[in-house]
């Protein structure tokens, strides 16, 4: 893997480091959290490595509130970052970090909607400390760059930096869950709209989970009804793609941390202190969303089932602080302390306490000797977007001896399925985990922890963002193939031209939503007569050839063109008709695949209200159009999925997805390859094709560079141009014919 540009600039709330002045000069240091990690791991990388082109400094835009206002501004960059500090006035930064970032987003994007305080003042803020980021970021931004924007504080900067540079390279990576669309939902519209278009202004949209991912697509879908094939989003300007990267650690630092000098001092203190007895341990931030009281009463619960344990096990939870000056926060930090003294008060000993409570940050080797030291890792949270402590926890394990209980609601549990998983508000099943986990044989330990630590070694922090470099490059290769160019008035001017002076033309015109709308049912959709005669006056110019190339059944283009000099191509290709000749099929395939299809189709029709089967020759098509759109999506996945497996028996089958419809049909043929062969050895010097689906796709991929392709409608297509409507495109038409 190689990283595709010439500098990563970083845009995070936070800055990498804090600044502060000493007496001797000036100090930088280094923030805690996962990304600054990584993207410092990063550009060492960048500079040892021959692999990466990029030869710049990481430039790194974040709020400047840790920057004493008089340090003196050369003294920001050191030799890994060049800082673009972001000022934000400081009430401001209230509503907007304080209010919409942690009053709002925060709890409701981990579930806690009546934690979340809606208040129109504190989205002008967060749109306001977007646009101030946006503003800092245009002014040092080079062409090359490639823009890595992180988390809930910055979803509006995608879009607006967009707008302002539309062809730069965006990345952003959420950290947090995304919640389903019944909890986004809850978002007043506008806001939401801001939101998903404010994220959809990047080129890959990265989350931590498939889960995340999946939801962020639904939201997608309901907020601005765009287009989206699996992970791929058409708007209208651009394709976005969306996917998980689940963000990985610096495996080899903690992993090989644990036998270092110091750590292994930290080690033997706490040892003597254990004197024997078993340790549970666990680490979080002060937060409601890491579950820290139900853990609590899940251990309560372990003691009271299992009081073999009584005397034999301390369970060791340490709080790291973090906005303890908010109310809720302080409120819980008592909640914690009271319930660690009742349990204390419940069952200690003379000799033995259970839980050993800390509100305290770790030092790196205190951390790394207590992952080492202890039996268990209870990491019980009530919602999280990876959880980095499970993963530091398994790598720290290197004498093979520790097992990881892990809440379920953690984005690490997809990965790290070989831990206990469990559900965190269930204290039976958390004590019943508590006491397995302690009783696990060596031999069960061992091949648990080898196949995590094996996961995480290999996808670490790096493969995690050259993986996410990567697929950006991926995007944005899809973006040109698929880019949206509007037919506008010199692009007219430019066919017409190549139509005057080509000798033989030919025009390959899909039907439906090309040359005429949508009907509620596919037998309303007729050709109006303007349009029949413009289509009459372009097939009597000797010079051309008129293809009508449709989905449609034979007998129904038939009637809708009779008596026209036309060429029809019915059912996306499996029968074609010349000017006064009979049909005749381009292939010969069997339909007995229809007999297995059909009742499945059926099934689907009793199932999903308002949709219906139309039956052609050669394929079946289940039209959903006047189902209830959003439930006819899920129906249509479901059926997807039941036809996925036929279709793995009969590989000759393929699904095709038109505009509300899904066909099935032999992939012997398309439309690309029947208009691919009527253009054989006949040397046409103007070639145009229109069409509006995907099945037309197939169209503009098999037919010459030369070809003037047309999508209709506002989507990416691999077509040359797109015009907004069908009534455009019948212009364009009329124009070339002359009327
Ligand atoms: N951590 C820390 N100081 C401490 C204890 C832990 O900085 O005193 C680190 C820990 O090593 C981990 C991070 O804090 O990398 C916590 O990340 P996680 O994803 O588990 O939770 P978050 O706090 O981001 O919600």
């Amino acid at each position: 893997m190689e990283a595709n540009f010439k500098r990563l600039v970083i845009a995070a709330y936070r800055l990498p480091f804090k600044f502060s002045k000493t007496k001797n000069g000036y100090k930088t240091m280094q923030n805690s959290g996962g990304l600054v990690s990584a993207i410092l791991a990063l550009s060492e990388k960048f500079k040892k490595s021959k692999d990466f082109r990029v030869n710049e400094k990481i430039l790194w835009a974040g709020i400047d509130n840790n920057i004493p206002d008089d340090f003196p501004s050369d003294k920001l960059n050191n030799k890994h970052f060049n800082i673009c500090p972001v000022h934000i006035p400081a009430n401001t930064n209230e509503l907007y970090y304080g209010g919409f970032c942690n009053d709002l987003i925060w709890p409701l994007f981990h579930y806690f909607p009546t934690y979340s305080v809606f208040n129109n003042n504190y989205f002008k803020a967060y749109e306001e400390a977007n646009t101030l980021f946006c503003n800092e970021i245009i002014k040092v931004i080079k062409p090359g760059d490639f823009i890595w924007i992180h988390d809930y504080q910055l979803l509006l900067l995608p879009e607006m930096l967009r707008k302002k540079m539309p062809d730069v390279t965006i990345g952003f990576f959420l950290h947090i869950p995304f919640p389903s669309f019944e909890i986004f939902r809850l978002l007043p519209r506008k806001w939401r709209e801001s939101i998903i278009n404010g994220m959809l202004g990047a080129d890959l949209v990265g989350f931590h989970t498939h889960d995340y991912t999946q939801h962020f697509i639904k939201c997608v879908k309901r907020t601005t009804g765009f287009e989206c094939h699996q992970n791929v989003i058409l708007t209208p300007n651009k394709l976005v793609k969306a996917d998980a990267f689940p963000i990985g650690i610096d495996f080899d630092k903690f992993h090989g941390a644990c036998f270092d000098k110091p750590v292994v001092k930290e080690k033997e203190q706490i040892k003597k202190q254990l004197s024997g007895q078993k340790l549970v341990f666990s680490v979080d931030r002060l937060d409601y969303t890491k579950g820290l009281l139900l853990r609590l009463k899940g251990f309560e619960t372990f003691l009271e089932k299992y009081p073999a344990w009584n005397g034999k096990v301390i369970f060791n939870m340490v709080v790291v602080p973090s906005r303890d000056n908010i109310k809720q926060y302080e409120k819980m930090k008592k909640e914690i302390e009271s319930t660690v003294g009742r349990i204390n008060g419940k069952y200690s000993s003379l000799s033995w306490r259970p839980v050993i409570y800390q509100y305290k940050s770790l030092s790196f080797n205190e951390l790394i000797a207590l992952y080492d030291l202890s039996d268990v890792g209870l990491i019980t949270p009530l919602r999280d977007g990876m959880n980095l402590v499970a993963k530091e926890y398994i790598a720290c394990q290197k004498e093979n001896k520790g097992v990881l209980i892990l809440s379920e609601m953690a984005g690490a549990a997809a990965e790290l399925t070989e831990a206990i998983i469990i559900n965190p508000v269930d204290n039976d099943e958390m004590a019943e985990a508590i006491c397995s986990a302690l009783e696990m044989k060596t031999n069960e330990k061992h091949v648990r922890l080898k196949r995590m630590q094996d996961r995480i070694a290999n996808y670490n922090v790096f493969t995690w963002a050259l993986d996410f470099f990567a697929q950006t490059a991926d995007a944005k290769i899809q973006q040109n193939q698929m880019s949206v160019k509007y037919v506008n008035k010199q692009i007219v001017s430019q066919i017409k031209t190549s139509y005057l002076n080509a000798a033989k033309r030919i025009l390959f015109l899909d039907y439906d939503g090309t040359l005429v709308s949508f009907a509620k049912y596919p037998e309303l959709a007729i050709i109006d007569k303007k349009t029949l005669s413009i289509i009459n006056q372009l097939s009597k110019d000797p010079k051309n050839t008129v293809v009508i190339i449709s989905g449609r059944d034979k007998n129904f283009l038939e009637k809708q063109f009779e008596g026209l000099d036309v060429t029809l191509v019915a059912e996306h290709g499996y029968f074609e008709k010349k000017h006064g000749k009979d049909w005749k099929e381009t292939v010969n395939t069997a339909s007995n695949w229809k007999s297995i299809v059909m009742p499945i189709l059926k099934e689907y029709v009793n199932r999903c209200n308002g949709s219906f089967i139309e039956e052609k020759t050669g394929s079946l098509a289940w039209h959903y159009r006047n189902a209830e759109m959003d439930f006819a999506q899920l129906r249509l996945h479901e059926l997807r999925d039941d036809l996925a497996e036929i279709i793995r028996h009969k590989t000759d089958l393929e699904i095709l997805e038109g505009n509300k419809v899904l066909e099935i049909k032999s992939g012997k043929y398309d439309k690309g390859q029947t208009a691919a062969n009527l253009l054989k050895n006949k040397n046409y010097e103007f070639i145009l094709a229109a069409g509006d689906d995907k099945t037309d796709e197939t169209m503009f991929s098999a037919l010459p560079a030369e070809t003037f392709s047309i999508r209709i409608g506002k989507c990416s297509s691999l077509a040359k141009y797109n015009v907004g409507s069908y009534i455009e495109f019948i212009a364009l038409l009329a124009n070339l014919s002359d009327m």
